[in-house]
């Protein structure tokens, strides 16, 4: 399995209207390309085995958060939530493609604008089809970047900015050059805050924790639903709080969760074997669990799905 597109899309979205895919262009000159002023999101669509029929994964939370980010880059215009998952479903609907997906949504300052612009804004939906890596799947070897995580004062993790993934690649280059698969980044205190595309969970005395929303990490929603899969499984809480890094070394089980990686187990940190260095049952059944929701293999937390048909 690969991360590698498929075949390729015939059509975008911009501004609301299903465009040739090629049109879907900015120019260089724009406050997007110049600073970085652009948000965006990273949507799944899955597809369920049997029917082929797709759902993508809470497509609405996805559609609230890009307003969220774009309320705390000031930009000029906002866009209804239902204009938004309406236009996303254009987008996968025009392009007619089968399988798992995975969808763009950016919304950036366009035109000609100084540093300080906040507008024109323009909105592109781009869907390619995606599997997922091998190392996702069979558990990943994680190490601590030198790298620190931005800071909510500085250039917060909160909004899923395009800006933010330069400090995401640097730590991603390091760990590849190390021969890790994912990286783990630092708070400037030195607590552990989240991989550059995804969150973290560990499991300590049986029970899954996460870096807490002031870890300056992103509010993922994905690290929100496994934590409510947690909760129905479990009949309790997991915990969000302060994690030290020294906890990483100790973890029974630990497992990155985002849009991309789905739940995916970590089997070490710093060459450091998690637990047995296998798979835990706690990261396994919340992986099962999540998979069979997102695609739609059980008929609960139907609100999850977005049926693309
Ligand atoms: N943190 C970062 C930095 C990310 O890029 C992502 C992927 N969007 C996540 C966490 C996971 O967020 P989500 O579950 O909403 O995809």
């Amino acid at each position: 399995m690969t991360d590698t597109p498929k075949a390729t899309p015939q059509f975008a979205s911009m501004n609301g209207k299903v465009v040739p895919f090629a049109d879907a262009v900015m120019h260089v000159t724009t406050p997007a390309a110049a600073y970085g002023a652009a948000v965006f999101e990273g949507i799944r669509v899955y597809a369920h085995p049997d029917s082929g029929r797709q759902y993508v994964l809470k497509l609405t939370e996805h559609c609230d958060r890009l307003r969220r980010s774009m309320r705390l880059m000031r930009f000029d215009q906002d866009y209804a939530t239902t204009d938004l998952v309406a236009w996303t479903l254009d987008a996968i609907r025009a392009n007619r493609l089968a399988g798992d997906l995975y969808i763009r949504q950016l919304a950036f300052i366009d035109g000609q604008g100084a540093m300080g612009a906040t507008g024109p804004v323009s909105l592109a939906i781009t869907v390619v089809q995606r599997t997922r890596t091998e190392a996702a799947v069979n558990g990943l070897s994680c190490g601590v970047s030198s790298w620190t995580r931005i800071a909510d004062n500085a250039s917060p993790a909160r909004i899923k900015a395009v800006a933010n993934y330069h400090n995401g690649r640097l730590a991603v280059m390091e760990a590849r050059r190390n021969g890790f698969d994912a990286a783990i980044m630092l708070t400037a205190q030195g607590k552990v805050a989240e991989a550059p595309g995804a969150c973290l969970f560990i499991v300590r005395d049986g029970v899954p924790v996460t870096s807490s929303v002031n870890s300056d990490i992103l509010e993922s929603i994905t690290r929100a639903a496994v934590l409510e899969l947690y909760r129905e499984m479990a009949g309790q809480p997991g915990q969000e709080r302060t994690i030290d890094r020294t906890e990483l070394y100790l973890a029974e089980e630990a497992f990155l969760c985002g849009t991309g990686q789905e739940v995916a187990p970590v089997l070490a940190f710093d060459k450091l074997a998690v637990g047995d260095g296998r798979i835990g049952p706690i990261t396994s059944r919340l992986r099962d669990r999540y998979v069979a929701v997102a695609r739609g293999l059980t008929e609960d937390h139907a609100g999850w799905r977005t049926a693309v048909a």
